[in-house]
């Protein structure tokens, strides 16, 4: 089995995470999630000696976007480290632009990377449709570990991790009016950067992530012509 890149795109609430964290452990994938491999960064020790560091940890701690440049350079760094390890990569999310999928000029960028390390035909982008109201539904029903970050899906009530029994919390990012923004914003950046990978004649696999994630699973195993998932009962 050739090592893969795999990158995860669907709107809040698809399951991009869950998905990954899934390959990651049943398949051995890498999940990179550049959102916590940004705030791991800024937050590395010494990173405050770094005046590079420190302008991207102020940005980050007030909640501003980090500088592309160097978010683009951080990832295709770390992707290469992974990549020469023989790790195969799963990505939730992102390149979430043209500019950090494609670079300047549609020259570079992470596309570039994968093509190098992994190749073109090691290259999949997977699409997790859901409808708007899915949305909206599960991310008003879902709680965040504060402790471990798992999330617990699901309407019941229940205040307490599965895993570690920390309390959960809901996301403000999971605020209904803050979904539509969200979800608007998907539309408009993520579109592009599928259309870009299919011009450039990378077939993106659309997946229906309507089903209980274990269900979405086995699709993605299955597009990704990975080894059938067995359940042991
Ligand atoms: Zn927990």
């Amino acid at each position: 089995m050739q090592k893969q890149a795999v990158i995860l795109y669907g709107p809040p609430g698809s399951g991009k995470g869950t998905q990954a964290e899934l390959l990651q452990r049943r398949y051995g994938f890498v999940h990179f999630d550049t959102g916590h491999f940004l705030e791991n960064l800024v937050h590395s020790p010494g990173a405050s000696r770094d005046p590079v560091l420190r302008r991207e940890q102020k940005n980050f701690d007030t909640g501003k976007l980090n500088t592309p440049s160097w978010v683009l350079k951080m990832v295709a760094e770390e992707t290469k480290k992974i990549a020469i390890a023989g790790y195969s990569i799963v990505f939730s999310g992102s390149p979430r632009t043209l500019y950090e999928g494609f670079g300047e000029k549609g020259k570079g960028g992470l596309y570039a990377t994968f093509i190098k390390y992994y190749g073109k035909r090691n290259l999949h982008p997977v699409w997790l449709n859901i409808r708007p109201q899915t949305t909206l539904k599960r991310n008003s029903t879902r709680k965040i570990c504060s402790v471990c970050g798992l999330p617990k899906l699901g309407k019941a009530k229940v205040n307490h991790c599965p895993f570690c029994e920390g309390p959960l919390y809901v996301r403000t990012l999971d605020d209904p009016k803050i979904i539509k923004e969200r979800l608007k914003e998907y539309r408009g950046r993520t579109y592009p950067v599928l259309r870009e990978f299919e011009k450039r004649g990378i077939d993106v696999k659309k997946v229906n992530g309507e089903p209980a994630p274990y269900k979405v699973f086995a699709s993605v195993v299955k597009v990704l012509k990975l080894a059938p998932l067995r359940l042991k009962k």
